[in-house]
């Protein structure tokens, strides 16, 4: 019987992981095939309090998993592959075992949407980003694409002008779903310019982005236009598959949680991108797994089944953390 798992390892799961080890609850940490979430995919992180020269996002999380291990957090990499939260114990299953909780907390985080033309996979990180605090610098005075129409394809826009010569929207509709505010922004910005009505069909280039082949959706016709970069900025998919029918879940597909905590399942809690589809930050996310971890051993403490306290300065619920 664990005390606590935790289901994901981006920077909520594995500060929800720090946090509990030091409360001396052992969590066993669920961290995927492939631990680290979006961080890992992205070089230098900038934002991130603490490291003035930035830091790369796969070594702040390595730094993050190191320091959960250190406080006796157990981090398996395998998937979780079906959960029971009707069950108590809750039941967290991976192709493997079965494992018996009295709490879990989700942080599985979110996925960037991709268009899946051709050309986009094969020229991703060579020019075709998810992520323009990421990838932006790499483009200084060059002619760069957004494609999208809502808020995120507006502040990746904007971000963007601090580096390209040009930044040009290109949005399948000839109206922005962006909030009024960020779109009047962009509209203001001289240099962005807008391609309405128009989808990509291919990113052109076979070692770096040289172009898109766009179609023009008014009238069908296919065109080239040349580009040295182009941000995806058509949302996030939340990772939320094998919670369907488990927790509520909002029309996209995000877990809802009325405090941000809490979700339609005792003894569950939710951390991340997973139900935060607003910040999306790492620092963002990562104080989200803190609040889980600290509320998840308030319930196994209600419950009388959290270890007892620790003298000195660890446990999660110390104010003075
Ligand atoms: P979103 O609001 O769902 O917008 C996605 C955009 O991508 C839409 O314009 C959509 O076109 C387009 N799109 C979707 N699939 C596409 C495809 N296959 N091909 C081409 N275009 C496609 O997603 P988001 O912009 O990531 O925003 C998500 C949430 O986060 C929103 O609630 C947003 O307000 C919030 N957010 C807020 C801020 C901020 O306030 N600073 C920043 C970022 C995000 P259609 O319009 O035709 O559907």
């Amino acid at each position: 019987m664990e005390r606590v798992v935790v289901i994901g390892s981006g920077p909520a799961g594995l500060t929800a992981a720090v946090y509990a080890a030091r409360a001396n609850l052992a969590p066993l940490v669920l961290a995927g095939g492939l631990y680290g979430g979006q961080l890992m995919l992205t070089t230098d992180v900038e934002n991130y309090p603490g490291f003035p020269e930035g830091i790369l996002g796969p070594e702040l999380m390595t730094k993050i998993r190191e320091q959960a291990e250190r406080f006796g957090a157990r981090i398996l990499d395998v998937d979780a592959t079906s959960v029971d939260f009707a069950a108590k114990p809750l039941v967290v299953n991976t192709p493997d075992e079965a494992y018996r909780a009295r709490t879990v907390i989700v942080a599985t985080g979110a996925s960037a949407r991709w268009l899946g033309v051709p050309g986009e996979e094969l020229l991703r990180g060579r020019g075709v980003s998810t992520c323009a605090t990421c990838d932006g610098a790499f483009f200084k005075e060059r002619h760069i694409v957004v494609v999208g129409g809502g808020d995120s394809a507006m502040e990746e826009a904007l971000f963007l002008t601090r580096f390209g010569r040009r930044v040009t929207v290109v949005h399948r509709r000839d109206g922005l779903r962006a909030s009024k505010i960020m779109a009047e922004r962009a509209r203001a910005n001289p240099k962005i310019d807008f391609m309405w009505n128009t989808a990509v069909e291919a990113v052109l280039g076979d070692e770096k982005v040289i172009g898109l082949r766009l179609r023009n959706l008014l009238d069908e016709s296919l065109f080239d236009f040349d580009c040295d970069a182009v941000f995806i900025a058509i949302g996030h998919t939340p990772n939320t598959e094998i919670l369907r029918g488990q927790l509520d879940l909002d029309s996209a597909g995000y877990i809802l949680s009325p405090d941000g905590t809490l979700t339609s399942a005792e003894g569950v809690f939710v951390a991340g991108d997973v139900y935060d589809h607003r910040y999306r930050q790492a620092i963002t996310a990562a104080g989200s797994g803190c609040r889980a971890a600290m509320d998840a051993e308030r319930y196994l403490e209600a419950l009388e089944f959290a270890s007892p306290p620790l003298t000195g300065s660890a446990g999660a619920s110390s104010e003075r953390r």
